[in-house]
C-alpha cells in the first residue's frame, strides 16, 4: 500500500525475463496495482498475471502525460540492458513528475579463464571485427539492427528470431533458427557445431536467459564479438526481483522471488 492506505500504483517497463518474473511475484500482493508496459515488438506475447499495455508512449512527453494520467506511483525500469532510448525516457520523465524510479539491471557477463572475447562499443565494430575472410558466424543479437551485418556481406550468418521473420532479411548468406528462450549449454553448442559456427556475436545482455550461446562458445573454444552496454545516466538501480519488492514495500523470500514463485 501507499503511506495513506491506498494501493500503490506502479508501471513496469518489461520486454524481459526479469519484467516478468517481477509481474508474477508482484501478482500475489493485493497492496500493489501494477501495470506491464510491452513495446510491442515481439508478436503475442505471453499474457503476463498483471493488466498490461502495449506500445510507446510517444518519447518522454508521452511518458509523463500517462504518468500523470494513470497516476503512477512508482516505475521499475525492466527493460533489456539495451533498450537504452526507453531507459533513458524514463529517468527524464520520472524526473520531470517527482515520480520515484528504479532500475531491474542484471549484472553484466564477465569473461572467464578460456573466454575469448573481443570487447566492442556497438554493432557496427562487431561487423567489423569480423573482419574479410568469410566466416560462419552466430549472430545472437536478436532481429533488432541485423541490418548492420550487410556492410559484411561475405559472412555466412546464422540468426535465431523470436518471431519468423516477415520478410527477407538484409543479409545475403543467412539461416533462421526460430526460437524462444530460455535457452540450455547442451542445446546451443549442439546448434554451433551443427551449423559449423566459427564465431559468436552477443550483446552483453547479463542474466540467465540467453547466457548459454556464452558458455557454449567457451566449450567449443570460439572467439565471441561482445558488445558492451550503451551508457545510461546513473539511477537507482538492483540486481534481483527481491530487492524491487523490498523497494516497493515488501520482503519476499530472494530464491521465490528469482523463480517467480
Ligand atoms: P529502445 O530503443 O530503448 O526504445 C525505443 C522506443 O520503444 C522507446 O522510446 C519507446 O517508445 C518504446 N519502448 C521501448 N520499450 C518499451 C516498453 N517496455 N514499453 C513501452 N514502450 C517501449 O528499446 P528497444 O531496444 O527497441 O527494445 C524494445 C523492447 O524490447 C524493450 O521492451 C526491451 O526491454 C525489449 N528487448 C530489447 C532487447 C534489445 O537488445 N534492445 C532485447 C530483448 C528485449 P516511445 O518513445 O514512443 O515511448
Amino acid at each position: 500500500m501507499a503511506g495513506n492506505g491506498k494501493r500503490l500504483r506502479v508501471l513496469i517497463l518489461g520486454g524481459t525475463s526479469e519484467a516478468r518474473r517481477l509481474a508474477e511475484v508482484v501478482a500475489r500482493f493485493a497492496g500493489i496495482d501494477a501495470v506491464l508496459s510491452y513495446a510491442g515488438r515481439t508478436e503475442n506475447p505471453a499474457p503476463p498475471p498483471i493488466p498490461y499495455r502495449v506500445g510507446g508512449f510517444g518519447g518522454v512527453d508521452g511518458l509523463v502525460a500517462y504518468l500523470r494520467a494513470e497516476r503512477i506511483d512508482r516505475v521499475v525500469d525492466a527493460t533489456h540492458p539495451f533498450a537504452a532510448q526507453m531507459s533513458r525516457n524514463a529517468v527524464a520523465a520520472c524526473a520531470a513528475t517527482g515520480t520515484p524510479l528504479l532500475a531491474l539491471e542484471r549484472a553484466p557477463w564477465r569473461p572467464v579463464d578460456g573466454d575469448l572475447w573481443i570487447d566492442v562499443d556497438t554493432l557496427e565494430e562487431a561487423a567489423d571485427a569480423l573482419g574479410e575472410t568469410p566466416r560462419k558466424v552466430f549472430l545472437g543479437i536478436g532481429r533488432l539492427h541485423l541490418d548492420v551485418f550487410a556492410r559484411r556481406p561475405q559472412h555466412d550468418y546464422l540468426v535465431r528470431l523470436v518471431d519468423p521473420p516477415r520478410g527477407e532479411l538484409p543479409l545475403p548468406h543467412v539461416r533462421v533458427i526460430v526460437a524462444r528462450g530460455p535457452f540450455d549449454v547442451a542445446g546451443d553448442q549442439a546448434m554451433l557445431e551443427r551449423h559449423g559456427s566459427e564465431v559468436v556475436v552477443a550483446k552483453n545482455a547479463g542474466g540467465s536467459a540467453a547466457v548459454a550461446k556464452i558458455a557454449a562458445a567457451r566449450a567449443l573454444g570460439l572467439p565471441v564479438v561482445m558488445v558492451r552496454r550503451p551508457r545510461i545516466q546513473p539511477r537507482p538501480a538492483v540486481e534481483t526481483v527481491a530487492a524491487v519488492m523490498r523497494w516497493l514495500g515488501h520482503e519476499v523470500p530472494a530464491e521465490g522471488a528469482e523463480r517467480g514463485v
